[in-house]
């Protein structure tokens, strides 16, 4: 049978397949981001607590409502808000699922929706799905940052979403107050939405405020802001994350979740509603990440790869001009044929397939593992 594809240029993400070749060449693996060192294991005893305890049957469907309010009373901790548990905030089976609902939830065909270039894989792929236009704006390389007057002059009757992602996947690049003020200029009496991706929030580095629209009443009135548990808590297997929206917005959101997931694995929610109040486990993240970050840099000092600034998230990039002429793809494909070390060629983020010759390493391993990849990176 052969059908009419919705999305005739997609083809199996990068990271399935760069994954799927480190494992044929027993690489050492820094392409897709997943830590290799053990969650916390007192959070895994959590889990095995609720099930014990027979929270084994369907959740809630916007979420298990202790999770929700130990949520709420973060938020609140963090970033001033007060947001609804029971109305504004919807626990969902990882980050992507909520940005693909909160997509399909507000995206009629035709309408467009502004996004920066290099993107996370999936973004373009959920607003396409939809009917919906992808306005794609470039990142000013090398530092990747928002070009805001390019913003303004993509702005068009039918723009309905921005949608930001910082710390940024696959840059390491944060917003600042300074781009919080312009889109804030920019949306202001306008119907225009935010869709934020802040899976990375604690991910950030070098003592600098993470500006979640969490902050910003103004702008949290019209966004859906997206997080996920597995990369606050080293278990990105869990597949567990949530979104939090404005009422009105949450209501059009649940009427896509509920059809879909329905609601998500409870045995996780009812640990984590623990696990929560544990603000030193989700504070620490970031030191703890920036450590492998600066260990990650000192050791790839010899080598040829010249690695650019990376401020937030799983990732660092690097030029390899030094080495190779190679496309990016090609060039990290023989990287890990030959050198036995594999990373993310960052065209697979364009959807042109742009190719600036970037590669995106993960550093969120044991520094064993980092060790062991350089090791290898200066014998090739
Ligand atoms: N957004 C970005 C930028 C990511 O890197 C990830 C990580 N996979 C996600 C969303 C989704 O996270 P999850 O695994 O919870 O779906
Ligand atoms: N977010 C991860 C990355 O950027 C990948 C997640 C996935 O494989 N879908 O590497």
């Amino acid at each position: 049978m052969t059908i009419a594809s919705k999305l005739p240029a997609v083809g199996t993400t990068i990271f399935a397949t760069m994954s799927a070749l480190a494992a044929q060449h027993k690489a050492v693996n820094l392409g897709q981001g997943f830590p290799d060192f053990p969650m916390d294991a007192g959070l895994i005893e959590l889990v095995s607590k609720a099930m014990r305890e027979n929270h084994n049957q369907y959740a809630p469907m916007p979420g298990w409502m202790p999770l929700r309010e130990a949520i709420a009373e973060k938020i609140k901790f963090l970033y001033g808000a007060t947001v609804d548990p029971d109305v504004s905030i919807t626990i969902t089976p990882g980050g992507t699922y909520a940005i693909y609902s909160a997509l399909t939830a507000v995206l009629h065909p035709g309408d467009e929706v502004i996004l920066f270039e290099p993107a996370y894989d999936s973004y373009i792929p959920n607003i396409e799905v939809n009917g919906a236009v992808a306005v794609r704006l470039p990142l000013v390389y090398p530092d990747y940052r928002i070009d805001w007057e390019a913003v303004r002059a993509a702005i068009t009757p039918r723009t309905k979403v921005i949608f930001i992602n910082s710390p940024h996947n696959p840059t390491g690049a944060v917003l600042g107050p300074a781009d919080i003020e312009e889109l804030r200029k920019i949306v202001a009496n306008t119907s225009i939405l935010i869709l934020s991706d802040e899976v990375y929030e604690h991910l950030i580095f070098d003592n600098i405020p993470h500006q979640s629209i969490l902050r910003y009443p103004d702008l949290l009135e019209r966004s859906f802001v997206c997080f996920s548990f597995g990369k606050v808590y080293n278990c990105t297997g869990w597949k567990l994350g949530y979104c939090v929206a404005p009422p009105s917005l949450m209501k059009e959101f649940r009427k896509i979740h509920q059809f879909n997931a329905f609601s998500c694995f409870t045995p996780t929610q009812v640990a984590l509603a623990d696990f929560l109040k544990n603000k030193e486990a989700y504070l620490s993240l970031g030191a703890f990440m920036q450590e492998r970050r600066d260990y990650f840099i000192q050791l790839m000092q010899p080598t040829r790869f010249e690695l650019l600034p990376s401020h937030g998230s799983y990732f660092i990039c690097a030029r390899y001009n030094q080495i190779s002429e190679e496309g990016d793809l090609a060039f990290a494909t023989r990287l890990t044929q030959e050198a036995g070390v594999t990373t993310i060629p960052v065209s697979a983020f364009y959807a042109d397939g742009k190719d600036d010759h970037v590669i995106r390493f993960c550093f969120a391993k044991k520094k064993e593992t980092l060790e062991q990849a350089v090791e290898r990176l200066l014998r090739y």
